[in-house]
Formats: C-alpha cells, sequence, structure tokens
C-alpha cells in the first residue's frame, strides 16, 4: 500500500512536470514542498523513516497537479532546486590503486577493485569497508595506513554534502543555542531535548544538531527525531554520542562477490518456471506454469507438480527440460490438484490471447456467478 502510494506520487510529479513544462526534478521539489519538504531527497530519505504518504496526501498530489495544469506559463524553480544534483563518480588513485567516489542516497561511497568503503550520511556512524571475499587476503583496505587515508578524503565529501543539505535549514538546526535549544531542520519546534523513536533515546539539542539530526546511538533519519517521547510513560534514557575511537573505527566486513548466482531453489525455479512460460501456449497453460510448484530435491532434481486443470498430462515441458539439463539437473513432472484460480477452467484450455478470455470470463460470471470489485 505504501509502496502503491509512493508509486502514486511520483506519477503524479512526472504529470506535474508536464503540466508546467518544469524540469522533472524541479517539479517533484516543488511536489516535496507542498508535503513540507525542502526538496524531493529529503520526501525520499523521510520515506525510509517514519513517514509514507497516505491517501489524504495523494489526494491533495492531485489536487495540486490539478491547479497546475490550470495555471499558464511555468512555475519559477527556487533556488534550492540547485543542490539537486545527479550522483557524479569521480576517479582517483591511492598509492596505485585506482577508485572512483561518488554520492549514493547521503551516504559516500569509494569503490576499488574488490572493495567499496562507504561514509554513511549519519556523522556519528562509523564508516563501513566492504571485501570481495577472493580478494580477502589481498585487498589494499587491508592496510589500515592505506585504508584511513581514504577514509579521509571521503569524509572530505561527506563533509561537502552534508553542508549542501544543510544550506536550506534554520541556523537553530545546526547549532543549538545557549541553553541547548536546537531547531528541527524540517518540521520545525524549537525544544532542548528530543527523541528518538526509532532506539527511544533522549537526546541534548547540541547533540542531535551536531549530527545533522540523525540519531547518536541508532543513526536514524531526521525524521524519526521528535520533541515529544514516542511513549510518555517511557521516555527513553539519555544517550552518549559514541567517542572519536567508535566513530572512527570502520566496520570491515568480508563479502560475497556482487555477482554470485546461487543455484539454489528459488533460483533454478525462476528459470524452469519462466522456460514452462514458454512452454505454454494456451491461457490455461500459462496459468499453469505461473502456477505449479517448483521444489530442487537434493539439489539434483526438478520436481514440478501441476494443476491437472491447467496443464495436459501428457505435454511435454521441452524449455524447462532443456533448462534443467543447462544446470545439469534431473527433471520430474507431476499432475496434482490444486483448486484452479477461476470457476469454468475449460474457457482458458481454448483461448491463446488473454483479453479474449478475459472477456469470456467476465461474460460467464456475469450470466453464471458474481461479479465483485
Ligand atoms: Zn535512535
Amino acid at each position: 500500500m505504501i509502496d502503491y502510494q509512493m508509486k502514486k506520487l511520483r506519477m503524479l510529479g512526472k504529470r506535474y512536470a508536464r503540466a508546467t513544462a518544469m524540469a522533472h526534478n524541479e517539479a517533484l521539489n516543488a511536489f516535496a514542498k507542498e508535503f513540507g519538504f525542502v526538496h524531493w531527497k529529503a520526501l525520499n530519505d523521510a520515506t525510509k523513516g517514519d513517514w509514507h504518504p497516505n491517501d489524504e496526501d495523494v489526494a491533495r498530489a492531485e489536487a495540486f497537479v490539478r491547479e497546475a495544469g490550470a495555471k499558464t506559463g511555468p512555475v519559477v524553480p527556487s533556488p534550492d532546486t540547485l543542490f539537486f544534483k545527479e550522483p557524479k563518480w569521480e576517479e582517483g588513485e591511492l598509492c596505485g590503486h585506482a577508485y572512483k567516489i561518488g554520492d549514493c542516497s547521503g551516504d559516500v561511497v569509494v569503490t576499488g577493485k574488490g572493495w567499496d568503503l562507504r561514509v554513511p550520511e549519519a556523522p556519528f556512524k562509523a564508516p563501513i569497508v566492504e571485501i570481495d571475499e577472493r580478494h580477502s587476503k589481498t585487498s589494499p583496505v587491508k592496510d589500515s595506513r592505506f585504508l584511513a587515508k581514504l577514509i579521509e578524503i571521503a569524509q572530505v565529501r561527506s563533509t561537502r554534502i552534508r553542508a549542501q543539505m544543510a544550506v536550506d535549514w534554520p541556523r537553530r538546526s545546526t547549532k543549538a543555542d545557549l541553553d541547548g535549544v536546537a531547531r528541527h531542520p524540517l518540521r520545525g519546534g524549537d525544544a532542548a531535548n528530543w527523541y528518538c523513536h526509532s532506539c527511544d533515546a533522549q537526546i541534548t539539542g547540541s547533540q542531535v544538531a551536531e549530527n545533522y539530526w540523525h540519531c547518536p546511538n541508532c543513526g536514524t533519519h531526521p525524521l524519526n527525531i521528535h520533541a515529544e517521547p514516542f511513549d510518555d510513560q517511557f521516555p527513553g534514557e539519555p544517550v552518549q554520542t559514541p567517542d572519536t575511537a567508535q566513530r572512527e573505527n570502520p566496520e570491515v566486513r568480508i563479502v560475497e562477490p556482487r555477482h554470485t548466482l546461487h543455484l539454489d531453489e528459488e533460483t533454478v525455479s525462476t528459470l524452469i518456471r519462466c522456460a514452462l512460460l514458454e512452454d505454454a501456449t494456451s491461457v490455461n497453460e500459462r496459468l499453469g506454469a505461473m502456477r505449479a510448484e517448483i521444489s530442487l530435491l537434493d539439489g539434483e532434481e526438478v520436481w514440478i507438480t501441476f494443476d491437472e486443470m491447467l496443464w495436459p498430462e501428457e505435454k511435454e515441458p521441452k524449455s524447462a527440460l532443456a533448462v534443467a539439463a543447462k544446470l545439469g539437473l534431473e527433471l520430474e513432472q507431476e499432475i496434482s490438484q490444486f483448486s484452479e484460480p477461476f470457476a469454468w477452467p475449460e474457457l482458458g484450455s481454448m483461448t491463446v490471447e488473454t483479453a479474449e478470455f478475459t472477456a469470456a470470463l467476465l461474460k460467464a460470471y456475469e450470466r453464471y456467478g458474481v461479479i465483485k470489485r
């Protein structure tokens, strides 16, 4: 549902762009402002936290698009959009090792041969290093001096991104006053004590301002930081800002290569099902392919169970057999009784086109059954 509303919002953003002749990004930014966000990225980031558009928001967006359509002439873009740029990758070299550095939704990512370094957007979060297991012994990031220099490079960029982000924020949001009062940069409100609704930490105004409104305890997004505790009865404990050692010590992980094919049941059945759809010639057979149960037994044999009403017992799934052969697997099939998706299964065995089948189906249900929406 949330996903649907987000998609709907994006679609409306596109319509808005067409209606106003604004660039897509600018339209989305103008849109986001309607919902109280400084720009589209802030809105998107917020959906990673606890904000999701509801039906009312979608209705508001629709009204907004209608109004835009009624207006003549383009809307003037705001200067905020100057900072809404496509992620840019730069190339560099350190101690003879080539790398690329760029931004990925607020995080800075440096990537080299078989390794990645990520400096999270939340300033108090430790950098994360991932090393491809094939390079786990030889990777240059295993050298702590090399890694320290790399982190330094990434942090310069990270600081720049934060500065860009905070350029629209009120001064009280990046620096608390003498009483420790800070202002929430996205939804406003002044307070000396703030509460993380993600981990229930109590945070001081200066702490949260210094951390660009990410929780110093769990690193969550600014929109999870509220002036009121989530539960008045349990306001949570004050948290310490991680000390320098904690936030500077990178977390090193050895990971699987990015392109690893796991020939497990999920992959095998996806490929087999795809082939079955190729083998299917009627609507019923396609439905049968979609609904067949496919299992992988002991990593050696693919077992397909078809619905007897949908897949003809004597039919040989040629493509599926070919796929199984490529994967070095045996293929067994059986027919069993399921509950077919629609009444009158014979309708689908005679039809090839889904539209034609749908029409016949609607007619039959209208006549002999009930259609509910
Ligand atoms: Zn937290």
